[in-house]
């Protein structure tokens, strides 16, 4: 076991006679560095192909819990493909496979017993085009949760859904009237409240901000600083500067040329906290991308 950093004296540390820690004439030592939050998802050497096409090679990465974690790099570099393993969506492409591990809270989400259902309702998506159902605000909201089977009263988890996706005092006098009538911010962030009302652990997010105005976006963007005290977030997103702003981690991903077969591979280049990965990455492919010199 490791010594506790705070208590334990540090091995260099001389005793005196009576055996007890004496200060070493050092400096002290460094504070002990921020405690790191658990792993939700830890992905290792996973490859997802399509039939025979290789889009994901050998990534390896972790999600941490209540963190914000985005997938950035060119497109066709596999961010979607990585997002969609977590919930499974890539079992409803035909010929989609996905090969490696991926441990959920230490279990293996591709294990013969997990159903992709349950999966589902445990790991919410939303995605890049608002898409609300031809309903009422209040039924797109409850559908899932009646789907679910959610005990309790509909109406209060209606409400706290909305609420908790900053929407609630803009739609409270018109719960029963149509979604197709929101704005596309608006109808964003009822997606986000469809998404939390089946009460997930994470929420997935594939390019939610792309069809919205800057207005909208900086919304969603403060939307999901709120929700990531509740909820473990992982986004996808082209645009870097949202990654840069709204994430903790980020995960830099790009493509590399099959020689065999003229095709391109996705590669995870470097994964990081976001601050590193804008200010110092290590590898030279992701410095080019975040200074805009990628070509
Ligand atoms: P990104 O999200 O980074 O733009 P994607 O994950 O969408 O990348 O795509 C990665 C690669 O996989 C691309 O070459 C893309 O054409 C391919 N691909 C994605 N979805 C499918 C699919 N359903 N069937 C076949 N190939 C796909």
């Amino acid at each position: 076991m490791t010594p506790d950093p705070v208590t334990a004296p540090p091995a260099s540390v001389p005793l005196d006679r009576t055996d007890r820690a004496v200060a070493p004439s050092t400096p002290p030592a460094e504070p002990a560095p921020e405690p790191v939050a658990p792993v939700v998802f830890d992905v290792a050497d996973v490859s997802v192909y399509y039939g025979g096409f290789r889009a994901i090679r050998d990534a390896n990465l972790q999600i941490r819990q209540h963190e914000i974690t985005a997938f950035i790099g060119p497109s066709g570099c596999g961010k979607s493909t990585m997002l969609r393993c977590f919930d499974r969506m890539n079992d409803l492409i035909e010929g989609a496979r996905v090969e490696g591990r991926i441990l959920y809270h230490g279990v293996d989400l591709y294990g013969a017993k997990i159903d992709p259902v349950e999966v589902r309702k445990r790991i919410g998506m939303v995605f890049q085009k608002p898409n609300p159902f031809p309903k009422s605000i209040y039924d797109n909201v409850a559908f899932g949760a009646r789907l679910a089977g959610l005990k309790g009263d509909l109406d209060s988890v209606v409400e706290q859904a909305l609420r908790r996706a900053a929407l609630w005092d803009e739609v409270k006098d018109r719960l029963k009237k149509s979604a197709i009538g929101l704005s596309g911010g608006q109808q964003q962030r009822l997606c986000i409240a469809r998404a939390i009302a089946v009460e997930p652990e994470v929420i997935l997010m594939d390019e939610p901000c792309s069809a919205l105005d800057p207005i909208a976006t900086a919304r969603v963007e403060d939307l999901m600083q709120e929700l990531k005290d509740r909820y473990t977030i992982v986004i996808v997103t082209h645009n870097m500067q949202q990654a840069a702003r709204v994430s903790d981690r980020t995960a830099f991903f790009t493509t590399e040329v099959n020689e065999l077969s003229d095709t391109r591979t996705g590669v995870l280049v470097e994964f990081d906290v976001t601050d590193k990965i804008f200010s110092n990455p290590t590898d030279e492919r992701t410095e080019n991308y975040v200074t805009g010199r990628f070509g």
